[in-house]
C-alpha cells in the first residue's frame, strides 16, 4: 500500500477547503470499506485521504413532522438495519441492510459511501431509489440537492462535482397503505454482492388492493441502477395480485439492459426480474395486511 496522509477535518468547510488545496491528490473518506480496498489494491493512490468521520451530525436517522424522513450520509449499514423507525417503515431499506457484507463491514460503512462508490451492485441504491430519495451535497459552490434517480451517470460516475460532499438522503412521506421491500438475488448464503437487486414500492388504494403508486428498482440490471418505468405504469389502477405482477416483471425484464458477468448470464438475469418481481410484489401486500 502506498503511504497517505490521513486527514481529520472538524467541519464541512474545513473538509471542503483540505480537498479544494490538494486537489486530484486528495479523496474524502467515509467508512473506507471501498477506498482502502482500492488503495490497498493500487487501484487508487491518494496521498491525502480526507475523513468525514469527524465533521458533527452527519450520522442520523430523523422523521421531521411532516413525515419526510432524513438521513445523514454518514449514518451506517448497522445503524439503519437496526433502527426500529426503519424497519416498520422503510422495510426495503432494512431489507438490503442486513445482507450487506458482515456485521464488522455495517459497522464502519455508510450509505453516502455505498451511494458515491456507483457500482451497478450497490445493495444500498434501489431501496432509495424506490422510496423516491433526493439527495443533498454541498461543496465549493455552495448547497444543492438532487433526485437520486438522476444521480448515477455509468459504473462509478456520478453528477457529484469535484469537492461536493454529499450529506442527507430525504425521502418524501409515505403513502397511506403503502410497502416496500428489496430482495438481493446471490449465488450463495455467504456475503457476495447481488447477481440482481430487486426493489418495490408500492401504494394502495382504500380498497387496499388496487395500486395508486408503482415504483420498481433494479440494481445490476443496467450500467446504472434503475427504475422500470413502463412496468411501473402497468400496474397503476391495476388490482396487485399474480396474474399483475407477473405481467409487471416480464415488462420489467425488457426495460433491463443485463449483460453477462462472472456472476450470472443476461438471460438468467432477465428470467428472474420476473420471478422476483412477482416474489417482491407479494410480499409487499403480505407487509401492508399485517401493518
Ligand atoms: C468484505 C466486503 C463486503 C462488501 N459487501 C457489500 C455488499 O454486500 N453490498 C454492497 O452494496 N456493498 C458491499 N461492500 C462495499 C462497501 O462496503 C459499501 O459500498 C459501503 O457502503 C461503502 O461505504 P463507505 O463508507 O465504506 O465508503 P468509503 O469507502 O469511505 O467511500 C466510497 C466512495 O465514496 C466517496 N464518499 C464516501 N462518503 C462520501 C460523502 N459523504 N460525500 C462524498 N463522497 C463520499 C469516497 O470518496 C469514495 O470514493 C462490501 C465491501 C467489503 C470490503
Amino acid at each position: 500500500m502506498i503511504p497517505f496522509e490521513y486527514l481529520k477535518p472538524q467541519s464541512l468547510d474545513e473538509a471542503i477547503s483540505l480537498l479544494a488545496s490538494h486537489g486530484e491528490q486528495a479523496r474524502y473518506i467515509a467508512g473506507g470499506t471501498d477506498v482502502l480496498v482500492k488503495v490497498k489494491e493500487r487501484k487508487l493512490n491518494p496521498q491525502y485521504l480526507i475523513s468525514l468521520r469527524r465533521i458533527p451530525d452527519l450520522a442520523y436517522i430523523r422523521r421531521d413532522p411532516e413525515g419526510v424522513l432524513r438521513l445523514g450520509a454518514l449514518t451506517t449499514h448497522r445503524m439503519l438495519e437496526q433502527s426500529p423507525l426503519i424497519g416498520r417503515h422503510y422495510p426495503a431499506i432494512r431489507d438490503a441492510m442486513e445482507n450487506i457484507g458482515s456485521v464488522q463491514i455495517r459497522n464502519v460503512a455508510t450509505i453516502g459511501g455505498n451511494i458515491c462508490n456507483a457500482v451497478p451492485s450497490a445493495d444500498g441504491v434501489i431501496p432509495l431509489l424506490i422510496l423516491g430519495a433526493h439527495l443533498s451535497l454541498v461543496g465549493p459552490k455552495g448547497k444543492r440537492s438532487l433526485p437520486l434517480k438522476s444521480f448515477f451517470l455509468g459504473p462509478g460516475q456520478t453528477l457529484i462535482e469535484p469537492g461536493e460532499i454529499l450529506t442527507e438522503f430525504f425521502i418524501p412521506p409515505l403513502l397511506p397503505a403503502s410497502g416496500s421491500a428489496y430482495f438481493k438475488h446471490t449465488r450463495r448464503e455467504a456475503m457476495e454482492l447481488p447477481l440482481l437487486g430487486v426493489g418495490l414500492y408500492l401504494a394502495l388504494a382504500e380498497d387496499r388492493q388496487t395500486c395508486v403508486k408503482a415504483r420498481i428498482g433494479l440494481g445490476v440490471a443496467a450500467p446504472t441502477p434503475i427504475r422500470a418505468l413502463l412496468a411501473e405504469e402497468f400496474l397503476r389502477g391495476k388490482e396487485i395480485n399474480v396474474a399483475n405482477l407477473a405481467e409487471a416483471g416480464k415488462i420489467a425484464a425488457q426495460e433491463t439492459k443485463v449483460r453477462d458477468s462472472i456472476r450470472g448470464q443476461a438471460w438468467y438475469r432477465r428470467e428472474m426480474v420476473e420471478v422476483l418481481i412477482r416474489r417482491v410484489g407479494l410480499k409487499i401486500m403480505e407487509r401492508i395486511k399485517s401493518s
